[in-house]
């Protein structure tokens, strides 16, 4: 049985995945402003794994024979001054979802709860990949500087990306 302590917080998990996914749409919507509908993609793919990332914790709260509960949501952050505040925003924010995560390994660990480490390990590494895509991503913005034409490649490159 999941500890208490280890429902709530994989519910606060889960509740900050959905979150998360609400972040990236309001960067969709600020990119789409400003005419990057390929950015603007790459960020709505991005809404609908971090949707996933949520349900993958609420099937497995309920597969342990725990409750779900879903909470309300802050605003997300709207206001962007340009496309590098965007990434330097996002890479930060997904900081923030390792260092939840890890956190929620600890416990697991120290509870012995062996099949939680399990299910968490994919997120672990998934972490990894997360923080490595908005980091190559804000440095190719840094090759991008002011070139009008590289900027134009790099929104046709982000919106090929597609939901797996
Ligand atoms: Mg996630």
């Amino acid at each position: 049985m999941l500890s208490e302590k280890m429902q709530k917080q994989l519910n606060d998990q889960m509740n900050y995945e959905i979150f998360s996914g609400h972040y990236y749409l309001a960067m969709a919507a600020y990119c789409e402003s400003i005419d990057l509908s390929g950015i603007a993609n790459y960020f709505l793919v991005q809404q609908q794994e971090e949707f996933e990332h949520g349900m993958k914790f609420y099937h497995y709260i309920l597969e342990r024979d725990a409750e779900v509960n879903f909470t309300g949501m802050d605003d997300p952050k709207s206001d962007y001054k340009n496309l590098e505040e965007v990434f330097t925003v996002a890479l930060g924010h997904e900081k923030k979802v390792t260092a939840r995560i890890h956190k929620l390994m600890e416990l697991a660990i120290q509870e012995n709860d062996f099949a939680t480490q399990s299910f968490l390990k994919w997120f672990v590494d998934e972490q990894v990949e997360e923080e490595a895509h908005m980091l190559a991503i804000l440095k190719k913005l840094n090759f991008v500087g002011e070139s009008k034409h590289a900027l134009f490649m790099l929104d046709r490159e982000l919106g090929q990306r597609k939901a797996d």
